[in-house]
């Protein structure tokens, strides 16, 4: 493994949560490297728990250490580990420590790749603004972002404007565009531009410009399409704000009513409202309705008549014009 790979290893890494390098991996790598990546803060000591991977065994489980207190003043503690196979194992003080991709030293690494200003955390160790960059004759606002692709991404994403003029780098995974808020910026992979030569890393600047002209032109060509979507989530929005806590026994049987079946008022509703509405709520409206003689009875339980007072119908208007 050279260090040029070690740098691609640390970025795949770095959009991983929690992901650790232990002492048995890192004493694969080139000899000084560790060194190397800790003096330039690619690499930090993690902080957990005490644990060691096992010498003994090939496979190298991960055991949880215990220390072992010196009988005098002289001696050091000593460390141990069980082992299935060798029961007790002694281990050093080195192998217990694990390590980490220094997240904010990666984005003053690219800052400095950039020269752009030193990053500014937003959200602390996954967001970092760094100012603007130059683009030809204009100036683009860059940030750097780690875990994008995670679920909970969308909170990240809302620190970047919605027009799609930022400049998002991020080490290696590019989230699906369609989770932006509103246009996607350009999303940059530091995987695909930068890579380490002689202990610096450098940018292919070529490789940069390339990806934000792509995404510009992907911006503008979907623009008519991703304004067509905002304005659906527009619509869902109004309606989840109109019915969110407005779940009221006038919606639950306007929706029974039209759909005529308990089972396919819950469904709609469910959809309508992005959360689950239980067939058990409508049936109990639908009973309440017919209590208060609001909804006819029926002989069946299972269909009610559709003579209903006309306010009722009004809601479920109401709710039809929304749908569409
Ligand atoms: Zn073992």
């Amino acid at each position: 493994m050279t260090k040029a790979d070690l740098f691609r290893m640390l970025l795949v890494a770095a959009d991983m949560p929690g992901s650790l390098f232990d002492h048995s991996e890192v004493s694969r790598w080139p000899t000084g490297a560790l060194d190397d990546l800790l003096r330039s803060h690619l690499v930090r000591p993690a902080q957990t728990g005490l644990t060691a991977p096992c010498p003994h065994c090939d496979d190298g489980h991960v055991e949880s250490v215990t220390v072992v207190a010196p009988s005098d003043d002289t001696e050091k503690p000593r460390c141990f580990i069980s082992c299935p196979e060798s029961l007790k194992v002694e281990v050093t003080e080195a192998m217990c420590r694990g390590w980490s991709v220094d997240l904010d030293g990666l984005a003053v690494t690219l800052a400095s790749a950039l020269a752009v200003s030193t990053p500014k955390p937003v959200v602390p160790g996954r967001f970092w603004r760094l100012g603007r960059m130059q683009l030809r004759d204009t100036t683009r606002e860059v940030v750097f972002a780690a875990r994008l692709a995670d679920d909970d991404a969308e909170a990240l994403m809302r620190h970047i404007g919605t027009g799609g003029r930022a400049v998002v780098f991020v080490p290696h995974r590019v989230p699906d565009p369609g989770r932006w808020p509103g246009r996607a910026p350009a999303v940059i992979a530091m995987h695909d531009v930068a890579a380490m030569a002689d202990d610096n890393v450098v940018l292919d600047p070529q490789a940069v410009i390339e990806a934000i002209d792509a995404a510009d032109r992907l911006a503008e060509q979907a623009g008519g399409v991703s304004l067509d979507a905002r304005g659906k989530k527009l619509v869902r929005a109004q309606v989840k704000a109109e019915l969110k806590g407005h779940l009221t026994d006038d919606i639950l049987v306007a929706a029974y009513q039209e759909h005529n079946s308990i089972d396919k008022a819950a469904e709609a509703l469910s959809e309508q409202m992005e959360t689950k509405v239980s067939r058990d709520k409508v049936w109990r409206a639908v009973k309440r309705a017919e209590e208060a003689g609001v909804l006819a009875r029926t002989d069946d339980s299972g269909s009610v008549s559709r003579s209903v007072a006309s306010q009722r119908c009004d809601r479920g208007k109401k709710m039809d014009q929304y749908r569409n």
